[in-house]
């Protein structure tokens, strides 16, 4: 086994997302500390306009492929390279970002290979020649450290925001690397982040029988987004994310939502915010009807400005909240939107 590092990067839709960069940054460093080589892998369409920005940190190598089988197909045919390229060059650790891709991925990369996955990981340094690492558990109540035990390129899934991005100009090459034939059986892509039906607005579906309220593809990426309008139980059911939406459109954020709201359909899953959902770091949350359960902090706590809507003013959130409004959502979420929206008109 050599002592390098590889990162994966996440591209949707064409976009980079800025995960991708986190990990790059991480690779270089853990490369650098070892003695190895540092590298980015960027697959599906976007992959060779990423190159620039994800060699600007620091990696030594990025390869590459923009194939259009990677858009056509769920995990499959990224496992299948990165299968391939991993027995034939023998990284020390592949590091991949815990987006829905990623943990996919890395789980089918596991059970192909052998080989040992850490989820959820939040630091990752070089101590002793091996890579430590911290994993949070008990919703983050608890950091637990942790290092792999035997041989075998180490799979490491990330959280967003897990590593800062440096910068350091690129002096990275590019090598573009073949693509894998189309799998003979495997699941395509379909929504919810695809252009079919996609639209500006937002509209109730049906899933499983159940009504479901969707927002428009651009305000459903909460990992990526500034703002996000998050909302659980006490919004009603999922007619009211209507309200909730039309409040994130008007703050250019996204629609979020604690557990039980995408348990019950109201919402697409990956809206999902918390220990068992996606992790967020935004500049504002406004989390509306969310009481503030240690799994939901668990994926939003590292938000830079925290508003709470709450109509109990003995709400858990209210305690690690940094402005708290006790009142009907319903009402406020409204009285708020029209007050952005007039805001935006006169200036
Ligand atoms: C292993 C495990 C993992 C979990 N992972 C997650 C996770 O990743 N993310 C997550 O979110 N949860 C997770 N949960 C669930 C978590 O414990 C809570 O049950 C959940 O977060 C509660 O969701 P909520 O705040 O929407 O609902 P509730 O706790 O029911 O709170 C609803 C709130 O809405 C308020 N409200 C009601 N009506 C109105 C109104 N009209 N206006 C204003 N406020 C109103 C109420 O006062 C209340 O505070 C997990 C649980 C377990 C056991």
């Amino acid at each position: 086994m050599t002592n390098d590092i590889w990162a994966v990067a996440d591209i949707e839709g064409g976009k980079l997302k800025s995960i991708s960069l986190q990990l790059a940054s991480k690779a270089a460093q853990l490369a650098a500390a070892l003695g190895g080589q540092s590298a980015a892998v960027a697959l599906g369409k976007g992959a060779q306009e990423a190159a620039a920005a994800l060699g600007a940190t620091g990696v030594n190598a990025v390869l590459v492929s923009d194939d259009a089988v990677y858009d056509a197909y769920l995990a499959q045919p990224a496992t299948d390279v990165l299968a391939q390229l991993i027995q034939q060059r023998q990284p020390k650790a592949v590091l991949l970002p815990a987006t829905v891709t990623g943990r996919d991925v890395a789980g089918r990369l596991a059970a192909r290979l052998g080989l040992g996955v850490e989820y959820n990981v939040t630091a990752a340094d070089v101590a002793d020649g091996e890579i430590a690492m911290v994993v949070p558990a008990f919703g983050g109540q608890l950091n637990v450290n942790a290092t792999f035990a035997g041989d075998g390129t180490r799979l490491i899934v990330a959280r967003q925001n897990a590593f800062a991005i440096t910068k350091t100009g690129s002096g990275a090459t590019t090598e573009t690397i073949p693509a894998p034939a189309a799998p003979a059986n495997g699941a395509k892509v379909s929504g919810p982040f695809g252009t079919e039906g996609a639209t500006e607005e937002g509209h109730m579906t049906t899933v499983n029988g159940h009504p479901q309220y969707v927002p428009p593809p651009s305000r459903s990426n909460v990992e990526e987004a500034a703002i996000i309008v998050s909302g659980g139980r006490g919004v009603g059911g999922p007619e009211g994310f209507a309200d909730l939406d039309a409040l994130a459109k008007a703050l250019g954020g996204a629609v979020g939502s604690s557990r039980p709201v995408t348990d019950d359909e109201w919402l697409p899953h990956h809206h999902h915010i918390g220990q068992t959902g996606r992790t967020v770091k935004p500049e504002l949350y406004i989390a509306c009807g969310i009481s503030g359960a240690v799994q939901h902090q668990a994926g939003m706590q590292t938000s830079k400005y925290i508003i709470a809507i709450n109509k109990d003013k003995d709400a858990p959130i209210f305690t690690f909240c940094d402005l708290g409004v006790v009142g009907d959502l319903k009402v406020v979420i409204p009285e708020l939107t029209k007050l952005v929206e007039d805001y935006k008109a006169s200036h």
